[in-house]
């Protein structure tokens, strides 16, 4: 069963005189079938941590570890991580006109199989999946990500995830911008692919509201680079009544 171990975990950003410390040693176990929460207040370190694991060159990692079924996924490039078997859906998702969201399904799919699927049974495959996203089917000929409401981006990224069927999946915020609607549609999907006990999904959010669709198996909390509370969904109740102010203190 697949397991990604972060251990003791320090990031810095910026270079010289600048180099400020974001991550101040973070320890999680993700495994396959679990849903991890991750909460805590805007500037602690979540999308940090996020871009860390997927190998975002800004983002330097002074000490700690990264494993993905112990194969050490900080000496892996960026492609390594996806064949691997590692999700990462970011904040803010690039625009890459010219670039068809079938087109760069396609390119995803073969990246992380080892070869390129064959063209029908691609088409049909994403057109089932994007069927059960509620998703428009000339939404595949659009440039990817270009112009993209909030709700857009997040079904797309579902779509990916459908799609790649990865061992562990780093969502980030990927509830914000969304209308009631869309965040369902979005909760189903992790549902849907978290039930299924292959994947490990770590959901990176702000709100509490995607919790009330997508139940976590695991609540940390996260400020000032490091987790400072962690429980159950009874931890993300208490978040919803009484906000991260307790929290944030102890994370300074
Ligand atoms: P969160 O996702 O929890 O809101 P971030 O990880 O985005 O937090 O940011 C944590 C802290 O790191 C913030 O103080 C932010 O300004 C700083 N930070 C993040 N990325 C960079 C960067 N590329 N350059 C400089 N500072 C950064
Ligand atoms: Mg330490
Ligand atoms: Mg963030």
């Amino acid at each position: 069963m697949a397991t990604l171990e972060i251990r003791d975990l320090h990031v810095s950003v910026g270079d010289g005189e600048e180099t400020k410390e974001i991550l101040r040693g973070v320890d999680l176990t993700v495994k396959a079938g679990e849903t991890h929460a991750i909460m805590g207040p805007n500037g602690s370190g979540k999308s940090t941590l996020a871009y860390a694991i997927a190998g975002h060159p800004k983002y330097t990692i002074t000490s700690g570890s990264v494993t993905l079924d112990g194969e050490d996924v900080l000496e892996m490039s960026v492609d390594e991580r996806a064949r691997a078997g590692l999700f990462l859906a970011m904040q803010y998702p690039v625009e890459v006109p010219g670039v068809s969201v079938s087109n760069f399904l396609r390119s995803a799919v073969t990246a992380v199989r080892g070869e390129a699927p064959k063209l029908r049974e691609f088409s049909k495959e994403m057109k089932a999946a994007m069927d059960a996203l509620s998703i428009d089917p000339a939404f595949a000929q659009r440039s990817l990500n270009e112009g993209f409401s909030g709700g857009e981006k997040k079904r797309h990224e579902i779509l990916q995830l459908e799609m790649l069927k990865p061992k562990i999946a780093v969502l980030d915020e990927t509830d914000s911008g969304l209308d009631v609607d869309a965040l369902k549609v979005v909760s189903e999907g992790v549902n849907r692919f978290s039930g299924t006990g292959d994947t490990g999904v770590l959901l990176i959010t702000h709100y509490t509201r995607i919790l009330r669709y997508v139940k976590p198996d695991f609540v940390h909390v996260f400020a000032g680079g490091r987790v400072v509370a962690q429980g159950g969904p009874e931890l993300a109740e208490e978040l919803e009544n009484e906000g991260y102010e307790k929290y944030v203190k102890a994370g300074v």
